[in-house]
């Protein structure tokens, strides 16, 4: 069966580049939306919210897919989001990241996460700002359930893609300082930033990780 978003998740894919990974930000879709953008060929899901995670997991089964945390984590949801993500990208404190560390130590794994960057030093918006990145890296690089695999952006919202370029520009700059020092226990590996109406500009600066709802989904209706 061929649906709309089967198609244009099929369409987007073939679009990026080979070295970007498409992530399929699908807050508020349901279990039948995610299984048609599986369909066309993603492979990761992007979920906000644990229950919302959990939820769409137990429908469609957690080997559908890889499931990354995209939205900001509660501690007290830290343990459910363990057992049902691969991937946190939202880690913007060292108090979340070490309830990270202890849940996962208590399950006996590692868990993969993403440093997340107030790039544009919005107040309200979560993230380490830019000058705290890297100290919060060798910090989180001493703890040893977690691996942090790379950094994550919004940016500011806005559809000028232009206006957000600045901050996707800091933001690798970040990224690269990281991987030049190489420290110990981090592996730089993944630049998740590029949303539908910024991910051309974001790959120009150098993402590797883009993660796409309405342009895959259409406009949010809830
Ligand atoms: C919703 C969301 C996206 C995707 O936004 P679109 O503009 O619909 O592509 C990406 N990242 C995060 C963290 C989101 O919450």
């Amino acid at each position: 069966m061929t649906t709309p978003i089967t198609d244009r998740v099929r369409d987007t894919l073939a679009t990026l580049p080979d070295h970007v990974r498409l992530v399929a930000a699908a807050k508020t879709r349901s279990p039948d939306e995610i299984r048609a953008a599986l369909a066309g060929g993603v492979r990761i899901i992007g979920m906000n919210y644990v229950k919302e995670a959990a939820a769409a997991i137990d429908q469609l089964g957690r080997e559908t897919a890889e499931w990354h945390m995209i939205g900001h984590l509660q501690r007290n949801k830290v343990r459910e989001a363990i057992r049902l993500c691969d991937l946190i990208q939202t880690v913007d404190s060292m108090r979340l990241a070490e309830r990270i560390d202890t849940e996962a130590r208590n399950c006996g794994l590692v868990m993969p996460v993403l440093v997340e960057v107030n790039s544009a030093q919005e107040p309200q918006k979560a993230g380490v700002a830019p000058d705290d990145v890297i100290p919060i890296l060798r910090e989180m690089a001493g703890l040893r359930a977690i691996r942090v695999e790379g950094l994550m952006t919004m940016g500011p919202l806005t559809p000028d893609a232009e206006a957000i370029r600045p901050y996707f520009r800091l933001t690798k700059a970040l990224f690269d300082e990281a991987v030049n020092l190489a420290i110990e226990g981090v592996r730089m590996a993944t630049l998740s930033m590029g949303m539908s109406d910024s991910y051309a500009v974001a790959i120009e600066e150098g993402s590797t990780m883009v993660r796409m709802g309405t342009i895959l989904f259409g406009p949010r209706t809830r």
